[in-house]
C-alpha cells in the first residue's frame, strides 16, 4: 500500500472520485483555484455516455466518445490523474483508497468530491446481466457491437429458419431515451446499412422489439412527444410492446408477462438492457458513515449545497445524489460539479461557502429516433422531427470533448446519416467473450500475466464485475459464452 499526496505545504488537497461529467467538470472548474487536485477514475478515459449507442451500432469509434482524461487535463498544472477503482472512503480519517491491478493507494484529502455515477440495475434480477448486457461503458458498447453484428453473421450461416429468426430478433428492454435510440439505430442498421451485405439472409427482415413495463415510450417527455416517438419508431420498423414486464432472460430468449397477466416468450439471441440504474456502491459507504439516507436506487441524500450532513468537506454530485427529485442527466452532474468546485475555491481563498443552495438549470432533453428525426423538450417547447434532430446534433457536438473528436465525429455522422455506411463495424472475439470469460475466471484471474502490476500472491484487485456475477459457480463455468447468446 502506498500513500501519495502527503504534502508538507498547506495547499488544500482535493480528491475527486470519477472522471465522468461530474468529476471532470469539477476538476476543470478548479483550474485556477489554489488547491492540489487528484482525480481518481477507474477508467483512463472520460466517457460521453449519451453516444454509447452509436459505438454499439458502428457509427462512432470508442476514441471519439472517450478521450483520455490525462490528455484533457494535461495543461492543468494543479491536477493529477490517477487510475484506480475507489474501494473505500473513510470520512473520519479523510482518506480515499483506490486499487488497480493489485496496487492499493491511499489518498488523504481536505476536500472530497464523489462523482462515481451509476451502473445498470436489473431490479433484483442480476442474473439477467449474463444474457442481456447493459450499456454503461465502452466495454458494454463494444460487446454489444460484437453481439449485434455477430448475430447477422451467424444468421447467414444458419440453416434452420427458426434459428435464423432467433438470430435476427433483437430485443431492447427499456423505452427511455437510451432504449429508443438503440432500437432506432438497430433498425437503421438492418434496414439500410446491411441491406445488400448478405447473400442468404435478408437483413431487412430482422425484428427489432422495444419493450417496457410502463405504458408509454419516453415517459419523461410527456404523452404527446412519447406518442410521436412511438409512431416514428413504428415507421422505421421497430415493434413497440408496452406494459410488458420481463420475467426471465436466458441465452435463447426472453420471457415476458403482459399487463393482462399472460406470459409469453420471444426467441432472441440479442437482448439489450436499457432499463434502470443503480447508483455507485460508494453511496452506501457515504450513507453509513454520515447517517445520510439512501433511496431505492442507492442514491445518497445530500444537503441543498451538495454536501453530506456534518461533513461540509464532502461533496457528492451527479447520478449518485438524491435531492429534490433531480434527474440522472449529464447537466445535473456538470452543474453540480461546478457548484462543488466553486464552494471549494471559495473556502480555499478564505471566502464563505456558496451563499445559495445548488440550483439546477434545466436546459431540456432530447432523444433521437432515427436519422433526421428526434424529439426535444426544451423549456416551454416540446417538438419533434428534423429541427429537433439538427438541434440534437449541434448540442451533442458541443459537449463532445476535444477538437479532434468533434471533427471525426462529424465525418462519421456524414457517412452514416447522409450515406448508408458505418465506419466502425470491427468487432473482435475478445469484445464479445471478454466480460463473461473474466467473470467465469473469477477474481483469482492473475492479471499480472498480461503485464499488470505483479502481486506476490493473491488475486488481482480492481477487475470490475457486473452486478450479480459474484459467486458464479464452478459448474457454470463450463462451455464458454456463445456469440449472440
Ligand atoms: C447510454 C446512456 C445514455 C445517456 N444519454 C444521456 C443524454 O442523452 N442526455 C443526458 O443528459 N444524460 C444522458 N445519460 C445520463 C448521463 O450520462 C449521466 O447522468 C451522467 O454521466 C452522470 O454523470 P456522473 O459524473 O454522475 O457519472 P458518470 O458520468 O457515469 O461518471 C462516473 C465516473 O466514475 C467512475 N467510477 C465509478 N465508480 C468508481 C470507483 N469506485 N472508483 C473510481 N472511479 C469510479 C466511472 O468510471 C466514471 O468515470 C445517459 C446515460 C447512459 C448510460
Amino acid at each position: 500500500m502506498t500513500g501519495v499526496g502527503r504534502q508538507t505545504s498547506t495547499t488544500p488537497r482535493v480528491v475527486i472520485v470519477g472522471s465522468g461529467f461530474g468529476g471532470l467538470f469539477s476538476a476543470q472548474a478548479l483550474k485556477r483555484a489554489p488547491v492540489d487536485v487528484t482525480l481518481i477514475g477507474k477508467t483512463s478515459h472520460h466517457l460521453f455516455q449519451p453516444l454509447l449507442y452509436q459505438v454499439a451500432t458502428g457509427i462512432l469509434s470508442e476514441g471519439e466518445i472517450a478521450p483520455a482524461t490525462r490528455e484533457i487535463l494535461r495543461r492543468q498544472d494543479n491536477a493529477r490523474v490517477v487510475l484506480g477503482e475507489v474501494a473505500d472512503i473513510d470520512l473520519t480519517a479523510r482518506t480515499v483508497t483506490s486499487t488497480v491491478l493489485g496496487r492499493t493507494t491511499v489518498h488523504p484529502y481536505d476536500e472530497l468530491i464523489v462523482a462515481a455515477g451509476a451502473g445498470q440495475s436489473y431490479f433484483g434480477n442480476d442474473q439477467f446481466a449474463e444474457f442481456a448486457p447493459g450499456m454503461k461503458s465502452i466495454d458494454d458498447a463494444l460487446e454489444l457491437r460484437g453481439r449485434i453484428f455477430g448475430a447477422f453473421e451467424l444468421a447467414e450461416l444458419a440453416t434452420d429458419q427458426a434459428e435464423v429468426d432467433r438470430l435476427l430478433t433483437f430485443v431492447v428492454v427499456g423505452a427511455g431515451p437510451t432504449g429508443v435510440e438503440m432500437a432506432g439505430q438497430i433498425a437503421e442498421l438492418a434496414h439500410r446499412t446491411l441491406k445488400k451485405d448478405f447473400r442468404r439472409i435478408d437483413p431487412t427482415s430482422a425484428r427489432i422489439i422495444l419493450l417496457d413495463a410502463a405504458p408509454m415510450v419516453l415517459p419523461s417527455f410527456g404523452e404527446r412527444l412519447g406518442g410521436r416517438a412511438r409512431r416514428q419508431l413504428g415507421d422505421i420498423g421497430v415493434e413497440v410492446q408496452l406494459g410488458a414486464m420481463v420475467t426471465d432472460v436466458d441465452e435463447n430468449g426472453i420471457e415476458i408477462k403482459d399487463a393482462d397477466g399472460q406470459v409469453r416468450r420471444i426467441n432472441t439471441a440479442t437482448k439489450i438492457w436499457a432499463a434502470g440504474v443503480q447508483a455507485s456502491p460508494l453511496g452506501r459507504q457515504l450513507a453509513e458513515q454520515s447517517g445520510a439516507e439512501l433511496d431505492r436506487a442507492g442514491r445518497v441524500q445530500v444537503l441543498p449545497d451538495l454536501t453530506l450532513a456534518r461533513h461540509p468537506e464532502v461533496h457528492v454530485v451527479g447520478d449518485m445524489i438524491s435531492l429534490d427529485k433531480l434527474p440522472g442527466v449529464a447537466q445535473v452532474a456538470i452543474q453540480g460539479g461546478r457548484y462543488a468546485a466553486d464552494a471549494i475555491r471559495r473556502r480555499a481563498t478564505g471566502k464563505p461557502a456558496n451563499p445559495k443552495p445548488f440550483g439546477y438549470f434545466d436546459k431540456g432533453s432530447m432523444a433521437t429516433i432515427s436519422r433526421f428525426s428526434a424529439v426535444a423538450d426544451i423549456g416551454k417547447f416540446r417538438f419533434g422531427g428534423f429541427i429537433a434532430w439538427v438541434l440534437w446534433l449541434v448540442v451533442h457536438l458541443m459537449y463532445i470533448v476535444g477538437f479532434k473528436s468533434r471533427v471525426t465525429t462529424v465525418f462519421h455522422w456524414l457517412i452514416s446519416f447522409l450515406g448508408r455506411g458505418r465506419s466502425q463495424r470491427v468487432a473482435t472475439q475478445q469484445q464479445v467473450y471478454g466480460r463473461l470469460a473474466l467473470e467465469h475466471a473469477g477474481p483469482e484471474f492473475p492479471a499480472s500475466k498480461v503485464g499488470g502490476l505483479g502481486t506476490a500472491s493473491g488475486p488481482a484487485e480492481g477487475l470490475s464485475r457486473r452486478p450479480g456475477t459474484d459467486g458464479v459457480r464452478e459448474a457454470e463455468a463450463g462451455p464458454g459464452p456463445r456469440l449472440g447468446s
